[in-house]
């Protein structure tokens, strides 16, 4: 009780705030056990305060949320799905899975909704998992006349093993944008399947359909997968479906990075994939601001096998995750996230053009959704030296591969950056134009230095020190006026903690 007896302490006179002295008992739970831990997350909370968070997978989730990840119901077994449990004692667990479900169906308009995954990469396997069972090990079944895998010979089981090993997937390559879970032979997606990948169009950046449609017919996938973590140009959905149609291909969609999007309206018509997709999976922590973790939203008649993802993929579910799903699946129906949602496309379109307009090299000149990918090989730049310079300036970021990018995956020639948690800060235009203004001087503030070959290095750079010094000024300008948690006091726990 150290923490909280001196926080009441340091309060004397003063009214307390309700989450305040829950963040404090919380963190005097922990000290108690380890204060290397409990300084650890007052050392994050300070970072993520001081610095500008434009990782554009990332946000910042309501301390309901949060609260409701952290208790007793991670200590609770619950396999199966509400009703269906390989567990007793799961009547909590069940109503708060349902609740969760029932919001992410009203949500999103799914026929149906699967909300145990642990993350984006875990929903992607239940998806995959779900198609194979469905498609082909289904089929194959049928034909032997048998509804049970264990009562299968060893010879049947192999041929139907080896048939569900060797499908066709078709998915966006990794340098365009794509993520590794779509086929990428450093992932297991690629042992599921046959993977085949296209790519963005080299003269416009963007998807070109024509050279989509060639490609599906040559290859004539099992599965034809449209999903990405580095792509700023919305998607046309409708035509997909037509695609996916000409070639008997199941249409599944990962709208990891842009369900919030969809969730708040901001992403209508064609570029909402939820009417249009047989699977769609996705992350429930970036644009769509809850706990981290997964989901997979499908058509009626692949509900069945998704909800089977125990025992086909998964163990048991996190219940403490789900309930804070339940919560912010909530929060995203309400008019505020559907305002969030619109700044945040407004955000990123502005922080565009602003870069754009100090000569800075933005891939296809702009965005329709929360990101903006920067080229900085104009700059004699790779993208890891980017990266660092702007850290080094309180901007935390990721560097990118772009299209046909010569630099590999390790050095890139491209920045990523993203305006979720920024327009959850409040930020809005005027903020923008000042980001695009800082990253602008630091870009071009900054050189590689030689190697001593004599060539330009990859990884080491020079910043100019009156630039550095600025922009410092500047970034804490930004995030003093706009504070992540102001109802917590983090220069309390600092001083305490001596961070
Ligand atoms: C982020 C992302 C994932 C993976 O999500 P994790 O929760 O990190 O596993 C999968 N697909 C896409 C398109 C993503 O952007």
């Amino acid at each position: 009780m150290e923490i909280l007896k001196d926080y009441l302490a340091s309060t004397q006179g003063k009214a307390l705030n309700a989450e305040m002295l829950t963040f404090t008992a919380n963190l005097d739970q922990v000290a108690k056990k380890n204060p290397e831990v409990a300084k650890r997350i007052v050392k994050e909370l300070v970072d993520q305060r001081s610095n500008l968070k434009l990782i554009a997978s990332e946000n910042f989730c309501s301390l309901g949320v949060q609260s409701a990840m952290g208790n007793l119901l991670t200590d609770k077994y619950a396999e199966g799905f509400p009703g269906n449990r390989f567990y007793a004692g799961c009547e909590n667990v069940d109503d708060l899975e349902s609740m969760a479900i029932n919001e992410a169906k009203e949500l999103f308009g799914a026929e149906h909704a699967f909300v145990q995954p642990h993350s984006g990469a875990d929903a992607n396997l239940v998806a995959f998992w779900a198609i194979l069972r469905k498609k082909i090990q289904l089929p194959m079944m049928e034909k032997l006349n048998q509804t049970n895998l264990l009562n299968l010979s060893k010879a049947e089981w192999d041929e139907i093993r080896q048939k569900m090993g060797n499908q066709k997937m078709l998915g966006m390559d990794l340098f365009s944008g794509g993520h590794l879970t779509h086929g990428y032979r450093h992932n297991a997606s690629a042992q599921m399947f046959d993977s085949y990948f296209y790519n963005v169009s080299k003269e416009t950046g963007r998807l070109d359909y024509e050279a989509l449609r060639k490609q599906l017919h040559e290859i004539k996938p099992l599965v034809f997968l449209i999903g990405f973590s580095a792509y700023t140009r919305n998607v046309d959905f409708a035509e997909m479906r037509k695609l996916a149609d000409e070639v008997g291909a199941v249409l599944m969609v990962d709208m990891a990075h842009f369900a919030g999007l969809v969730a708040g309206g901001a992403m209508t018509g064609n570029a909402n994939p939820i009417p249009f997709a047989d699977i769609v999976t996705t992350t429930t922590h970036k644009t769509l601001r809850g706990p981290r973790g997964g989901m997979v939203l499908c058509k009626q008649e692949y509900a069945e096998y998704v909800d089977k993802a125990c025992p086909h993929i998964m163990g048991g579910p996190l219940p403490h995750i789900m309930a804070a799903k339940a919560i912010a699946f909530e929060e995203a129906r309400s008019p505020e996230f559907k305002t969030y949602a619109k700044n945040i496309v407004e955000n990123a379109s502005n922080l565009a053009a602003a870069l754009v307009e100090r000569d800075i090299n933005i891939l296809t000149g702009g965005t329709d959704n929360h990101m903006v990918i920067i080229n900085v090989s104009g700059l004699n730049l790779t993208g890891r030296q980017a990266e660092n310079a702007l850290r080094e300036c309180g901007m935390t970021l990721n560097r990118n591969t772009v299209p046909f990018d010569t630099n590999g995956p390790w050095y890139t020639s491209g920045l990523r950056i993203g305006t979720p948690a920024t327009t959850t800060l409040g930020m809005g235009k005027a903020e923008m134009v000042e980001i695009a203004d800082i990253m602008a001087s630091v870009l071009k503030n900054t050189t590689p230095t030689k190697t001593k070959k004599g060539e330009l290095s990859k990884a080491n750079y020079k910043l100019d020190e009156g630039v550095k010094a600025d922009s410092i000024k500047r970034v804490k300008a930004l995030m003093d006026k706009f504070v992540l948690y102001p109802e917590i006091d983090a220069d309390f726990f600092a001083k305490y903690f001596t961070v």
